[in-house]
């Protein structure tokens, strides 16, 4: 029983629209750990967003926000919605967000690209491409060329305008984020994949010559490779297969990631997790999210796919807390569940049946009962 009093403190903050559904199905599989696995989370809530700005008159709180920053983990749905649109940019739902991750300092951002057997004919690759595809991408979250200075737009002389930004980034910027890619490959296929535009940008040079440093002196059982952006896109497309970890900066990750996704077939299926510095007590901030929004087309009618914030939930196990085979066996409910003939609207197939937010978490917890037995 020594799990049980050990402290994973998570932070839930649900946000809007299918936000608080998904995270429901969350709450029952956290239920189920402590229950059947002995592992217990120390859950705590607060709001988000739309949500928040209802509650308190700003997207997120001075109070949610240090919460967040003195948790393992937090666990977040989407936010935002038609309601709160007119708003000024500065006090939408969607700063909430920006705050968390900026204080945060959510540096590495994880997008998996996974592919379940059961909706492998989903993907608009062919089903040998994609069958069993499992890579995941690091970008590179807070740098680059969408924060770089000097940026602006500027009138030229003639009357013409000339629009600028800058892509920059600093050894300690490319470091870090490498040795997220290599860690996470060590616990993968033990691969990583470096793209950049070392032929014409000496950013991707430095971006080069500093990844290659960090695998010499600290990673040297990873198997490290480099591809240029370009190729990349291209290799994502014609045999995604080939990859394990991708690391990349803001900018390609940006593009390359939604490319990879895609691959995958739903939205409703994505999860994300975004990485932060090490404190000084060692501990490592952490935010996990689901890649989709607040679905406001369906939001209220329970028929949302919980499974993107699962995995989510199952990404923090992971990456978190070390339990990788908690982990496993969420992933593997879930793929169990797919397996079996159950979907929720947005990734129906003929033949298959529709089922509802809830009943997709209740044949999910059934699966882990089953794989638990
Ligand atoms: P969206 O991801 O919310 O929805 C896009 C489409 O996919 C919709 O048709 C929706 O019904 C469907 N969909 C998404 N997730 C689903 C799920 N889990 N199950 C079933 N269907 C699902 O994107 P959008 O429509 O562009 O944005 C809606 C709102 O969400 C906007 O206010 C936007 O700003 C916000 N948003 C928030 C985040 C976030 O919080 N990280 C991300 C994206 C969009």
């Amino acid at each position: 029983m020594g799990n049980k009093t050990s402290n994973r403190k998570v932070l839930i903050l649900a946000g809007d629209g299918i936000g608080p559904e998904c995270m429901d199905q969350v709450r029952r599989i956290t239920d189920w750990f402590s229950s059947q696995r002995q592992v217990s989370f120390e859950l705590s809530e607060g709001k988000v967003g739309g949500a928040s700005i209802d509650a308190d008159g700003t997207p997120l709180t001075d109070e949610t926000m240090a919460d967040a920053m003195a948790v393992d983990a937090v666990l977040f749905g989407a936010v935002g919605g038609p309601k709160w649109e007119d708003l000024d940019f500065a006090d939408r739902p969607e700063r909430g967000l920006l705050r968390l991750r900026k204080d945060m300092d959510l540096f590495a951002n994880l997008r998996p690209a996974l592919v379940f057997d059961a909706l492998a004919d989903a993907s608009s690759l062919k089903h040998d491409l994609v069958a069993g595809l499992d890579l995941m991408i690091v970008r590179e979250l807070t740098g680059g060329i969408y924060f770089g200075e000097p940026r602006g737009i500027e009138t030229l002389p003639d009357g013409t305008k000339r629009g600028i930004n800058t892509q920059v980034y600093t050894t300690p910027e490319i470091e870090r984020v490498a040795r997220v890619a290599f860690d996470l490959a060590g616990k993968r296929q033990g691969r990583v994949c470096s793209v950049e535009k070392a032929n014409v940008m000496e950013s991707g040079q430095l971006w080069r010559d500093v990844v290659k440093q960090v695998h010499d002196n600290e990673f040297p059982d990873i198997e490290l490779s480099n591809m240029y952006a370009d190729a990349c896109a291209m290799q994502l497309i014609r045999q995604p297969k080939q990859f394990d970890v991708i690391v990349t900066d803001n900018l390609f990750g940006d593009i390359l990631s939604d490319a990879a996704a895609m691959l995958t077939g739903s939205l409703g299926m994505l999860p994300s997790a975004s990485l932060g510095a090490i404190d000084q007590n060692g501990k490592r901030h952490a935010l996990y999210e689901p890649v989709h929004g607040t679905a406001p087309d369906i939001a209220g009618q329970g028929i949302a796919n919980p499974i993107a914030t699962i995995l989510s939930f199952s990404m923090m196990l992971r990456y978190s807390f070390d339990l990788g085979a908690d982990a496993d066996l969420v992933d593997q409910a879930v793929a169990n569940v797919l397996a079996g003939g159950l979907r929720t609207g947005d990734i129906m197939q003929e033949g298959k049946a529709k089922v509802s937010t809830t009943v997709m978490g209740d044949a999910i917890l059934q699966e882990l009962d089953k794989l638990n037995s």
